[in-house]
């Protein structure tokens, strides 16, 4: 039993820390967010093993390693050079070249990247794959460009970016606005600067040129395998169940498919504009096309499928009665005032599929009201899973099958879900995965820092 005397000093410990996140990156509110989520949830597991605060594990953690930020001019098609800022956060390489993905959308700073790299440390870590954390991006925005436009910027992008990166030293792949076809260009750009063929420099790749099968659908299938082991845990499944999934990219348009094929009804998606609701269930097929193949705005859902409903605005899909919601659009959609209806309405269980959707206080509202709560580093790391997957095909130079691939990602969140739920159990809070999950990657990052000495 952890004694009052040593709990309080952890807790100094990380309220120092915190202040000191503050003070010297200020103004960056989700970066700080994501790390008070983190470093709260640790206090335990540091009032227990005296070495963490003796190694100043956390002061070193907090700290990037590396934060590249640079010029990325391109020519618009009217002939206008346009100037972006391009960032990659090269977080903590304890446990493996850094990795994570590459955001394109204008909200992109210093903040939002180092939020995300700080997450993915952790994330990565859970997946028990060999790989650091890092994340990149640029506040570029693809909304209403064409492909010369994606490929001339995606180029200019990578030429800086091709001197940080390498398949042993940082491997980006996509995130918002980054999806198959800017991988495609990043990667052609990149081989034609190196002269050389290294496929594990990106993930995420085409099928037909290094991809792996299965990434597409990974991080969208893993967060419905991580809620459904929630949901087995309590006697339930999604089988008979209403599903909200927000958001209608990539990680949408797979959790909405597996969720369905488990016999669940999933009844309304968004995008950055607003939701549609179908009662009857949405038809992914007309989502599928409208949102990988045509590009267009998910509005066009009611022009083909008249039953349905199309609202302006993202909050109010939180409105809608379900048994288990899975925000998979961005930061912060989820705040204190959408939970409390989410919880008077019923819902059961929630699995974030976005990075960092639920605020602070969305989450205490969460767990106060003992709903079902899969963190995103926990519930959406199968996206990351199966790139740590991709290289090792890569390395290997063979490829598995669609099968063996997802088999494989289905054993990965298990374990995630084993895991977390052991650590929450060990420090004190069981049933807790948001404690579980950061001190369960909190532990495999900071025993390797430690072996590794003051790096
Ligand atoms: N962007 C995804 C994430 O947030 C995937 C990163 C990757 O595959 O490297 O985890």
């Amino acid at each position: 039993e952890l004694n009052q005397k040593e709990m309080k000093l952890a807790k100094n410990y990380v309220n120092n820390v915190y202040e000191k996140v503050t003070n010297r990156n200020p103004g960056e509110n989700e970066f700080h967010q994501a790390v008070k989520e983190i470093l709260d949830s640790l206090v335990p597991v540091l009032a227990k093993y005296p070495k963490y605060m003796e190694n100043s594990i956390l002061e070193r953690l907090v700290e990037p390693e590396r934060l590249i930020i640079f010029r990325v001019p391109w020519i618009d098609d009217q002939g206008k050079i346009q100037v972006n800022r391009g960032y990659r956060v090269q977080f903590n390489s304890a446990i493996g070249p850094y990795k994570g993905g590459l955001r394109f959308h204008p909200s992109v700073n210093s903040s939002i990247i180092k939020f995300l790299g700080f997450e993915q440390i952790f994330k990565n870590a859970l997946t028990a794959q060999p790989i650091g954390g890092g994340k990149g991006g640029s506040d570029f925005d693809p909304k209403g460009k064409s492909d010369n436009e994606i490929m001339r910027f995606t180029q200019s992008f990578m030429t800086e970016l091709s001197k940080y990166i390498g398949p042993d030293i940082d491997v980006p792949a996509g995130d918002i606005g980054v999806g198959a076809r800017e991988i495609g260009y990043l990667f052609g750009q990149y081989k034609r600067i190196r002269g050389g063929y290294e496929a594990g420099v990106l993930t995420g790749k085409g099928i037909g040129y290094g991809g792996s099968l299965t990434r597409t659908e990974a991080t969208g299938y893993g967060v419905v395998y991580f809620v459904n082991e929630m949901l087995k845990d309590q006697g339930e499944s999604f089988d008979g169940s209403t599903v909200i999934v927000s958001g209608s990219g990539n990680v949408s348009i797979y959790a909405i498919e597996k969720a369905t094929q488990l016999g669940a009804k999933v009844i309304a998606c968004s995008d950055s504009n607003g939701y549609i609701y179908d009662e009857d269930g949405l038809d992914l097929e007309t989502i599928k096309r409208l949102k990988e193949v045509e590009r267009k705005r998910i509005s066009e859902y009611v022009k083909e499928h008249p039953n349905a409903e199309y609202y302006e605005g993202c909050s109010g899909i939180w409105s809608i009665p379900c048994d288990i919601a899975l925000p998979c659009a961005t930061q912060n959609e989820i705040n204190e005032e959408a939970a409390k209806i989410l919880v008077a309405n019923g819902v059961k269980a929630v699995g974030e599929g976005a990075n960092m959707p639920s605020t602070l206080d969305a989450i205490e509202i969460f767990l106060n009201s003992h709903v079902l709560f899969g963190p995103a580093k926990a519930a959406n790391a199968g996206g990351v899973a199966v790139s740590a997957l991709e290289m090792s095909q890569n390395s290997m130079r063979l490829a598995w099958t669609f099968e063996e691939v997802d088999a494989k990602l289905h054993v990965i969140m298990e374990n995630i879900y084993k895991n977390s739920m052991n650590a929450a159990a060990e420090f004190g809070h069981p049933g807790n995965l948001v404690v579980g999950a950061n001190i369960a990657g909190f532990r495999k990052v900071a025993d390797a820092m430690i072996a590794q000495g003051v790096i």
